[in-house]
């Protein structure tokens, strides 16, 4: 395992460069706003009529259409949603300066070859394992979010420098960055939100909320239990792994975990986490969503609409109105 810290990097490679970041939701305005704050040279390329476009400006930064942001720019991040990036490289790719890098924060089009990049430029990956909002929050504090880095494509011999400087620049480097593939980030990436992170916790806690609702408990006292109490567990395996987990809570609560877990999460539960690896790993999944959102999403906001409509959702909704210091 290759890592990195902030004594392995050399920004001297980004010193009077420009960074073109192109979208401006979760991690673009993360990026766009570290960097700048870096004292780096960061342009945000947007459409101009798209809701984002007010809101760069706001916040103090060059904004300009995608296709003049990337005109001398030594590093381009793609930062849209992963299914708009393809058309947006064909719109730029035109300006793109020669030797220039392109970088991603995700390697799915890359990966599934939904982009094919010019042959002159340098591809590398910045993955900021967390969201936006903490990429940002935690560089404000003087922290930072662990990435990883890839890189794909070398033409220039200093691609790896170049992303180590803009991972630094996004505070990155002040936790570690970790070297991988655009394979490794990418499939690992999609089986963590799919399986375990987002698919998979939230399957838990809901179908944990419909057992102890259907046996007739109050749906109040399940949703502080299923959902609510999850933050409190979360919290301490972040910060401490299972040890610490185990440090806090009971013994009857560790036991309870030590003898039930696993028949929850059993072996026909590891057969199927073993098939979504293989539906990503094969192309199954990515074909799925390309022509989810090729034929317009119908089924994805058919689905989103069921998820957000459920029980647990009002329930929810009308128990965190009397915490006013959650953020909604
Ligand atoms: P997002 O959905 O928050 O991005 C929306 C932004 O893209 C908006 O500014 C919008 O104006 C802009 N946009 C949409 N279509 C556009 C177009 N055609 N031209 C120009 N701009 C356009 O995206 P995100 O969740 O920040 O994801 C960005 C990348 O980061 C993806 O590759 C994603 O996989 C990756 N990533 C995201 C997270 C996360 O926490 N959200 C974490 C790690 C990696
Ligand atoms: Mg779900």
């Amino acid at each position: 395992m290759q890592m990195y810290s902030e004594s392995d990097v050399d920004t001297t490679c980004l010193e009077g460069k420009r960074v073109a970041i192109l979208g401006y939701g979760s991690q673009g305005r993360a990026h766009a706003l570290n960097l700048k704050d870096s004292g780096h040279d960061v342009v945000v390329g947007l459409r101009r009529e798209g809701a984002s476009w007010k809101r760069a400006v706001a916040d103090g930064l060059k904004v300009e259409e995608p296709a003049d942001a990337v005109k001398g720019a030594a590093i381009v991040a793609f930062l849209t949603p992963d299914l708009v990036q393809a058309a947006l490289y064909q719109g730029v790719e035109a300006n793109l300066e020669q030797g220039a890098a392109i970088l991603f924060a995700h390697g799915f089009n890359i990966h599934f070859k939904q982009i094919e990049p010019r042959d002159d430029l340098d591809v590398i990956l910045i993955a900021p394992k967390g969201p936006g909002g903490l990429v940002r929050r935690q560089y404000e504090e003087g922290h930072g979010v662990p990435c990883l880095v890839a890189v794909e494509r070398d033409r220039t011999g200093s691609a790896l420098k170049l992303a180590l400087a803009y991972a630094h620049g996004i505070g990155g480097s002040r936790a570690a960055v970790i070297e991988t593939t655009f394979a490794e980030e990418t499939e690992t990436d999609l089986f963590g939100e799919q399986a375990v992170l987002c698919g998979g916790a939230t399957e838990l806690v809901v179908a944990g909320f419909e057992t102890l609702v259907k046996a007739g408990y109050q749906p109040e006292v399940a949703y502080y239990e299923c959902m609510h109490e999850l933050k409190l567990i979360v919290d301490l395996l972040h910060e401490g792994g299972l040890r610490k987990m185990h440090e806090f809570i009971s013994d009857t609560a560790a036991y309870g975990d030590l003898t039930r877990g696993p028949r929850v999460v059993d072996d026909h539960a590891r057969q199927r986490m073993q098939e979504i690896l293989d539906e990503i790993r094969d192309g199954t999944f990515a074909r799925q969503w390309i022509e989810e959102n090729e034929s317009g999403q119908t089924n994805y906001r058919r689905m989103m609409d069921a998820d957000l409509s459920h029980p647990i959702e009002q329930v929810g909704a009308e128990l965190r109105s009397h915490m006013d210091w959650l953020e909604n």
